[in-house]
Parts: structure tokens; C-alpha cells; sequence
């Protein structure tokens, strides 16, 4: 007997991976959850039968949300993470020795117990002393700071379920608030391809301006995503990610990534031209 892990992207496309071995099922007060092992992806999880995390393809993710930001401006010292409750988010921002502090706010305190379990390859640094963890609703966390943060990135879920609120103008206006003069925001900003997923990123994209000055998108192919074309948004104060890194400043360093490089900093950020029109005429 065979056992696939089917995902429906579209009405009409699903995608499936073949499965070794599921190995947990739960259902928490926010979403369901699966963990499943395959031949071709390591250990994978999903919520509400949507895919999150693959072990092998995690790393093209988790690399973009944050050595973009990271490299675009390398003071950055206070981080707040939404969602990314599989820990690759922050496992990533640890490596930066000048990072000071990092709350993570997850709402959903099952999967970062499950992912601690099923996935410590991404959850391998949720215990550095740097990492404060709460378990809230991220828009509810966000209405209350004001001028504290350098950097927030938003691993979210889609804007449907517990993730709506993530995608909403009163969230976007509230991470101004929170961050600092020459703070900047970093979102999953889902995919330009599929037309359901299109329609999201455009809307995020047109409440983002609203607020941000600069305002841009980056790509980068993540194979398990829908239609393996996928966005993020980046939006800032001040710093604009072409012109202000310091690609030197960050080889310095030393970090080795898998799939992130200074070339690609650049590179990620020239769009399709189909994208830059959908971008363009982005409505609400
Ligand atoms: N890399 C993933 C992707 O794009 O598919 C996202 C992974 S991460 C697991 C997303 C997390 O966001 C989930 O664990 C979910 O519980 C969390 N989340 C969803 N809505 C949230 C909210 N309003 N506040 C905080 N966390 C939220």
C-alpha cells in the first residue's frame, strides 16, 4: 500500500508527496496539525492540511526572511518574530552574535512543541537566551509597543484561520508603531501565481505601502509551496535593501548559508514582469 500527502493548491492542481510514515496528528484550539516523514522531503509538517516545513527545503525559506533584512542594515539588535513557531525563523537570527534580544510571538503553543519533537532541525535554537517566547495572537502583541523594534518579521500562515489578522492594515500600522525610526518589516507575502494566492499578496502589498516608505518584494523557489514561486515582502523606514547593504560588511562574517549570498540579495529583488504588474495595480 502507498501513502501520499496530497495538497490542493488550486481548484484544479494538487500536489503530492509520497509518505514513509506519518508520524503525529493532532488537533489544537487553533488548527490541526501533521507531522509525516517521506523518502523525499525528510520529516515535513502541515497545518490544516496546508504545508509548512519541509526538512529539506526549510533552509531556502528560513534563509531569505532573514539574512535580507540582516545584511540590509547589521545593527539590528531587537527582533520580534510572528508566528515561526517551527523555530527556523529564529534559529537563523541566533546566528548573528549582535543580535541582543528576540520575542518570538506564536499563538499556537502545540506547534512549537510538536516541532521541538518531530523537527529539531528547526527548532534547535528556541532555547538561546536571547529567545523569549509567547504564546499570543500576534495582533493583539503588536498593538501595544511603540519605538522598540529593529527588525519584525511575520512567519505567518496564509491570511485565512488564525493568520488573517497578519494580513490586516490595523496589523501593518501597528508594526510601524512598533518599530523604531529606522525599523523594518519582513513578511511571507505568499505566492504571485495562482490566482487566490495573487489576490492575498496584492492586497498585503497595497496595505503595507499605506504605511512603509519603502516597500519592495523579493522572490526565491521554494519547491513545496504552491506553484514553487514565492514572495516576501519587505518594508522599511528607511533602509532600502539594494542600496544600503553592505555585501562586505556581511561576507565578513562568515555565516555559511545554503541558498543565501549577496549576489542573490540583489538578484531576488528583480521581479517578473507580469509580478511588477500585478504588484502595480494592486488593489484592496
Ligand atoms: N513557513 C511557513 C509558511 O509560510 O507556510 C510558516 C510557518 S510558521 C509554522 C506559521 C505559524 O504562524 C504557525 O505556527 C501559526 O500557528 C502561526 N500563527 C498564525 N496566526 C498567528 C497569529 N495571529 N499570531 C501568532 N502566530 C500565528
Amino acid at each position: 500500500m502507498e501513502l501520499w500527502y496530497t495538497e490542493q493548491h488550486t481548484a484544479n492542481v494538487r500536489f503530492s508527496i509520497k509518505v514513509d510514515k506519518p508520524l503525529y496528528t493532532g488537533q489544537s484550539e487553533f488548527q490541526r496539525i501533521d507531522v509525516f516523514n517521506s523518502h523525499e522531503f525528510g520529516n515535513f509538517f502541515t497545518l490544516d492540511g496546508l504545508m509548512m516545513v519541509t526538512e529539506k527545503d526549510e533552509f531556502i525559506y528560513h534563509d531569505m526572511i532573514v539574512h535580507v533584512p540582516m545584511a540590509t542594515n547589521p545593527k539590528i539588535k531587537n527582533v520580534l518574530v510572528i508566528g515561526a513557531g517551527d523555530g527556523g525563523t529564529v534559529r537563523e537570527l541566533t546566528r548573528y552574535s549582535t543580535l541582543e534580544h528576540i520575542d518570538m510571538v506564536e499563538i499556537d503553543k502545540m506547534v512549537v512543541d510538536v516541532c521541538r519533537e518531530y523537527l529539531p532541525q528547526t527548532a534547535c535554537k528556541l532555547d538561546d537566551p536571547r529567545v523569549k517566547i509567547y504564546f499570543e495572537d500576534g495582533l493583539k502583541f503588536v498593538r501595544s509597543k511603540e519605538n522598540v523594534y529593529d527588525l519584525i518579521i511575520v512567519d505567518s500562515t496564509d491570511p485565512f484561520g488564525p493568520g488573517e489578522g497578519l494580513f490586516t492594515r490595523e496589523f501593518y500600522g501597528n508594526c510601524f508603531k512598533a518599530l523604531k525610526e529606522d525599523g523594518i518589516l519582513v513578511n511571507q507575502h505568499e505566492s504571485p501565481y495562482y490566482g487566490e494566492y495573487a489576490k492575498s499578496m496584492q492586497r498585503a502589498h497595497k496595505r503595507i505601502r499605506e504605511f512603509f516608505p519603502v516597500c519592495r518584494v523579493y522572490q526565491a523557489h521554494i519547491p513545496t509551496y504552491p506553484s514553487g514561486h514565492w514572495l516576501f515582502g519587505f518594508a522599511s523606514k528607511k533602509f532600502d535593501p539594494l542600496t544600503d547593504i553592505d555585501e562586505q560588511a556581511w561576507n565578513s562574517l562568515g555565516l555559511k548559508t545554503k541558498y543565501y549570498n549577496t549576489e542573490i540579495h540583489k538578484g531576488c529583488f528583480a521581479l517578473p514582469s507580469y509580478v511588477k504588474d500585478l504588484l502595480l495595480n494592486a488593489e484592496d
